[in-house]
């Protein structure tokens, strides 16, 4: 089972920290096209939830991707941080940040619907389609 631990992570050059106190040690990969044109492959990801700190932020470039979140990258490195969702202000971290010193666990895949056909995780994960992530997230009070 997955858990919430304080962890920081920080980007290869040490320019940004990126602190959590409540990151979820359960993993997630994305397959959605913009992960994939944006690393060149599915995005592994922790959920950081919104008491993140960053040290170094005025080396954050933040690219505005979508109409509900944006996404955040060093721009001396070129490390990819984090999306965060613009609603609530959520993190949700690159999970390679963190190093190898946490026990994270591979947990659920998302916009499995726009994985493509060259690759697939072993893990037997929870998954949802585009679809039913948005319908998950979508605000209850319209
Ligand atoms: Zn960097
Ligand atoms: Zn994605």
């Amino acid at each position: 089972m997955s858990k919430k631990v304080e962890a920081s992570g920080s980007c290869l050059c040490g320019a940004i920290k990126l602190v959590g106190k409540t990151v979820d040690t359960g993993v997630g990969a994305c397959h959605c096209r913009t992960c994939r044109g944006w690393g060149g492959g599915p995005f592994l990801t922790v959920d950081c939830g919104t008491e993140v700190t960053i040290e170094g932020e005025e080396n954050v470039s933040v690219f505005d991707s979508s109409e509900w979140a944006e996404r955040g990258f060093c721009k001396l490195c070129g490390t990819h941080l984090f999306y965060r969702l613009k609603s609530n202000g959520q993190y949700i971290a690159a999970a390679g940040l963190f190093g190898d010193v946490i026990d994270f666990e591979m947990d659920h895949q998302v916009f499995v619907d726009q994985r493509p056909s060259y690759y697939c995780f072993s893990n037997k994960t929870h998954e949802m389609t585009g679809a039913e992530v948005f319908e998950m997230f979508a605000p209850t009070d319209e």
